[in-house]
């Protein structure tokens, strides 16, 4: 699966202005009318209808592939009219790109987004589990609970903006004076500021300090997978929004067993005997159990078995991988002078 935020450009944390301006100017520069590539033109339409979409965007953050797309995650899920070709994206940019595209006062207090690494053992793909993090970031102020006043004290009519949190521009151009109307830097839209800003966060709302975070690791889950925790990223400023956590994972590395997609690999040492006479094997399982393997009579070495579901529950829910074994046939180093016997006579015997 094609990584959505790659193919138009734009970071994970990208605003939907960014993403609507992102995707303008692809589809300008890709358009088939204009001799545009027409394969690179649906697979920005098809990025666009995700990202665009809010319930879309928040599927995709939690199940899609990561940001680096390696792993082969996603199969099984389907983000119906994903595929689909639609021109109605194209409606609300053209009427975006008159609209101008206004400022709203909530982004600009809004907290950032945070993002963050979480290195799990592989055996944590079989059940999931919940993990209690200590995240230091932005947090609500404490004493003035985000208003940013000292409490108990009055707040002031902004002088910049006399109260309405806008100010006017005007705009000189070749074409005319325009009128613009802009956020209040002064008081970033309030319309008002604390006659005396709080003592601890000075009138920001909001401290820096430690929160401790619940978050849960769902089965079948791989390196490079993000998943989203809406609303605990950074405080916003005065009280506004929460960023969101996203937090990526990172498998270590296991002993035994090499992961590909949902199977796992490992390679058995059995001996010349076992191989030549057919033995029983036992092979561990990720879970810590072992499973006899019953191998026939004649194997040669290299030979791969498979245990079927005992690889890594899929993602999606539904079954596990499988265990590929592979027998390797041990050659000894050293023997007794009892087994040099016996290994002259199968020799004599031609084996
Ligand atoms: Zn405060
Ligand atoms: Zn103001």
């Amino acid at each position: 699966m094609k990584d959505y935020y790659q193919v138009l450009g734009v970071s994970r944390n990208a605003s939907q202005e960014e993403i609507k301006k992102a995707f303008r100017k692809l589809a300008h520069q890709y358009h088939p009318d204009k001799g545009g590539d027409e394969k690179k033109f649906k697979e920005i339409n098809e990025a666009y209808q995700i990202l665009s979409d809010k319930n879309k965007r928040s599927q995709y953050d939690r199940f899609g592939q990561g940001f680096e797309g390696g792993a082969p995650f996603g199969q099984g899920f389907d983000f119906g009219s994903a595929q689909g070709f639609d021109f109605g994206a194209f409606g609300d940019i053209f009427g975006d790109l008159f609209g101008g595209g206004a400022q709203r006062k909530e982004d600009l207090k809004r907290g950032k987004n945070i993002e963050i690494q979480i290195e799990v053992p592989l055996e944590i793909t079989l059940k999931g589990r919940s993990k209690e993090i200590s995240l230091e970031k932005m947090i609500l102020c404490n004493r003035c609970q985000g208003k940013g006043g000292e409490p108990g004290t009055p707040l002031n009519e902004c002088f910049s903006c006399r109260g309405t949190g806008q100010v006017q521009q005007i705009m000189k151009t070749p074409l005319g004076s325009f009128t613009r109307i802009t956020i209040c830097p002064e008081c970033k839209g309030e319309g008002s500021k604390p006659k005396n800003p709080c003592n601890v966060c000075k009138g920001e709302g909001r401290t820096r300090g430690k929160e401790s975070i619940k978050i849960f690791i769902p089965a079948g889950v791989d390196t490079n997978q993000v998943i989203k925790l809406e609303g605990k990223g950074e405080a916003g400023r005065k009280g506004g929004e929460s960023g969101d956590l996203y937090f990526r994972i990172f498998l270590k590395e296991h002993p035994i067993f090499k992961r590909r997609g949902d199977d796992l690999f490992l390679r058995v040492p059995i001996s010349f005997s076992q191989a030549a006479l057919g033995d029983e094997v036992e092979i561990p399982t990720l879970e810590g159990t072992n499973i006899l393997l019953k191998v026939p009579q004649g194997t040669e070495t290299g030979k791969i078995f498979r245990i079927s579901s005992k690889g890594i529950p899929r993602f999606s829910g539904f079954g596990r991988g499988s265990i590929y074994v592979e027998l390797v046939l041990k050659t000894p180093k050293k023997l007794t002078r009892e087994q040099k016997e016996l290994l002259k006579k199968l020799k004599e015997e031609g084996i």
